[in-house]
């Protein structure tokens, strides 16, 4: 019986084998303890229905799992001396597809269609992720017009924190907002540093994302102004709302009126600080401040 990859010995036997460094401008820290493996693929629910994309498969540990609990699994690694390695380490693996690819430059939507048997299937992202661009390949996947069941990736604790958290704490922001406009955000569980080969200088977490489950009670008329209002609005962080209000739309007495007018229309004060405004309050204030022409 051969361990499985993620198991410390053969993960160093594979190393050995291929002569690999991890390649830290790849942000590749292989992750060595089967439990940690297990629990996401646990935490992301899959099934043998679910179709899974998986970002960065390094030598192929998770990977390996996702096999065993999924349907059918695709891996898009950009290294392309990790493909022999994983060529043969998923090899007892009939449901496992690996492409040599930059995610970011991948058109996820159209692989989805081309290379699933069944693309209707329940379509699941799974990944240890490059922390040196977790936030590009977050909004890549929120923009897709594919409709993703459950994303679920590793990453920095602090980051995890940023996305999963509430109002009025320092986490919150506009990565929180713009994520939670779209999806139900969760820590399932944190990792420590300790179980990776090489072990990275951070602390680790598991964010579950999975569609909104209750819609918001008010759309935006504009998305893109209301992320341009976000954007702005935290800017400077510990500035007021009624400054950051005024770096974003100006300060003339004219656009003063039109922005205390918004704000008298949903009851907000001006003096708050923009990490006290909830997503509802601000897809209210941006439809307050189109309304008054801003
Ligand atoms: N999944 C493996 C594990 O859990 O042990 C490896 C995870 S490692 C943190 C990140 C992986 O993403 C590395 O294999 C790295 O080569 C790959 N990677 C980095 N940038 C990438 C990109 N732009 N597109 C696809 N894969 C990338």
């Amino acid at each position: 019986e051969i361990p499985a990859v993620g198991n410390p010995i053969r993960t160093r036997a594979i190393l050995e084998k291929y002569r690999l460094r991890a390649k830290k401008a790849l942000g590749q820290n292989f992750l060595t303890d089967l439990n940690v493996l297990q629990n996401i693929v646990e935490a992301a629910g899959i099934t043998p229905d679910d179709n899974v994309i998986e970002i960065g498969p390094g030598i192929g540990a998770l990977t390996e799992q996702l096999a065993i609990a999924g349907g059918e699994v695709l891996a898009l690694e950009i290294d392309t001396q990790l493909m022999d390695v994983l060529d043969e380490v998923l090899d007892p693996y009939n449901n496992v597809e690996v492409i040599n690819a930059d995610v970011l430059k991948a058109n996820l939507p159209d692989l989805v269609q081309t290379k699933f048997t069944d693309p209707t299937a329940p379509i699941k992202v799974v990944a240890n992720l490059p922390y040196y661009i977790t936030t590009p390949i977050l909004m890549q996947l929120l923009n897709s017009t594919t409709k993703w069941d459950s994303i679920t990736v590793m990453m920095q604790k602090e980051v995890a924190q940023r996305i999963t958290s509430d109002p009025g704490v320092k986490a919150y922001g506009s990565l929180s907002l713009t994520v939670q406009y779209e999806m139900d955000a969760k820590i399932a569980f944190e990792v420590s540093r300790k179980v990776f080969v090489p072990s990275p200088n951070v602390d680790s977490a598991i964010v579950v994302l999975e569609p909104r489950k209750e819609a918001l009670p008010i759309q935006p008329i504009d998305e893109k102004a209301m992320f341009k209002l976000i954007k702005g609005c935290f800017a400077h962080r510990r500035k007021s709302l009624w400054n950051n209000l005024q770096t974003v739309y100006g300060k003339t007495p004219e656009i003063r009126e039109q922005m205390q007018a918004s704000l008298d229309e949903i009851k907000v004060d001006s003096q708050i600080r923009p990490e006290q405004l909830s997503l509802e309050q601000f897809v209210a204030l941006s439809n307050a401040l189109a309304g008054h022409n801003l």
